[in-house]
Formats: structure tokens, sequence, C-alpha cells
């Protein structure tokens, strides 16, 4: 594993990392981590890059898109910002949101979207960094729904969910405004979210370390 370059700067002055091929152009970036109690998602994306033989070639890598987040364990940045609520999208809203503990209880976890539209340090260093990068295509990883959202239902989505074993979705079955994915559709850049299920650490780096080093060393059919 190379060394990282750094991108941004956490609210709790973390530095936000990330993982570059050398040459300028990028087909796909990969992120997790942006919720902060999903970090099953950074231990099998990390688990991956450390795997790749070759050095990145087109695909570039956020292990942890919330690092404060990841420290205390907490869905939201250090704030209470879920962060995939505060991206600066024409739908995105003022009102908190709720979430639940586990997919089965009540959804009474309450999170800010933020004080406006991308007021987060970390959704801001995001957008500036897909922004310069100009990726083909993102993929972010998120947990527990086991599912590959693609509301374009992408012969890439398809891919991965014959890897992955996991059905492709067009949705989660709830609004999303301020979404990392509103924000990509306005921009006609296609997002997919690869949701893992709801597995131990070792039994998802079983499962997906395969799909997952294909598309980061471009071996994948699409690179
Ligand atoms: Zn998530």
């Amino acid at each position: 594993m190379s060394e990282p370059e750094i991108y941004g700067s956490t609210f709790l002055g973390q530095r936000l990392e990330i993982w570059l091929p050398p040459s300028e152009s990028v087909r796909t970036l990969v992120f997790a981590g942006i919720h902060g109690e999903e970090p099953e998602t950074s231990v099998v994306l990390s688990r991956s890059l450390r795997a790749l033989a070759e050095p990145l070639e087109r695909c570039a890598v956020v292990v942890a898109a919330n690092p404060d987040g990841l420290i205390r364990g907490t869905r939201g940045n250090a704030r209470g910002v879920d962060l995939n609520r505060n991206f600066p999208t024409r739908d995105w809203q003022p009102d908190p949101v709720t979430h639940r503990w586990v997919v089965e209880e009540p959804s009474e976890v309450v999170l800010s979207t933020g004080e406006a539209p991308g007021s987060e340090p970390e959704s801001q260093a995001l957008v500036a960094l897909v922004e310069k990068l100009e990726p083909s295509r993102v993929i972010a990883m998120h947990a527990p729904l086991a599912c590959i959202d693609d509301p374009e239902a992408s012969p890439e989505a398809h891919w991965l969910s014959e890897q992955a074993q996991l059905p492709v979705v067009s949705g989660v079955g709830y609004l999303t405004p301020g979404s990392f994915g509103s924000w990509c559709a306005e921009r006609q850049l296609p997002v997919i979210t690869y949701e893992f299920p709801r597995k131990s650490v070792e039994q998802l780096v079983l499962d997906h370390l395969p799909a997952l080093t294909q598309v980061l060393s471009g071996s994948w059919p699409f690179d």
C-alpha cells in the first residue's frame, strides 16, 4: 500500500486521505466510511487495496470519507451531521433526519443535515475531489442493505451484482435529499451504491475481496 495524498481535513482536524494512481486519468473513484457506524466498509476496502499485486492504475480510493465519525462510532461527523444528507444539491433540506440503530427498529436517531448545503468540511472536500478528478463513475460503499443500488441499472452494477451475489435495485425505498447520489445525479455522474449485507467483517472480506480487487486493479471489464 503506497502513501496516500491528502484531499482535505475533517472538523476535528484529521487528514482526509486518498490513494491515487500515478496517471492523471481516474476512471473509477471508490469511497467507504462516509457513515461512521459502517466501519466494515472501510476495513474491507482497505483490505482490498492492500491485497493488490500491482499499484493502482485507473482507480482512486478513499478508505475513510468520515474519519471523525469512524473514531467516534457515529453515523454523522463530529458535529452530528449525516454527511450523506449534506451535499449541495437542489433538493437539500434543512430539517433533521432520523435513522435506525438497526434495520428492525423505529427510525429515531436524529441527525442534522448541516447548517447549509455542503456546510461540512468532509462533504466539501469530497465535492472538490470529484470536481478535480472527474472520474467516469463513483462507487460508494455502505451497509447493511445488501444490494447494488444504481438508478441506471448499468452494466457495471450488474457485474458487481453477479460478483457480490447481491440484487441490483434502483433506490433504497426512501428519499435521500442532499445525498452524494443526488449530487452526482445532478451532474450526470454515474454512481453505484454498494451496500454490504449484515455480516461479520471476516465474512465480508471473503465474499467481496475478489470483486473489489478487480475494480481497484482495473481488471474488471469496464476500464
Ligand atoms: Zn451508509
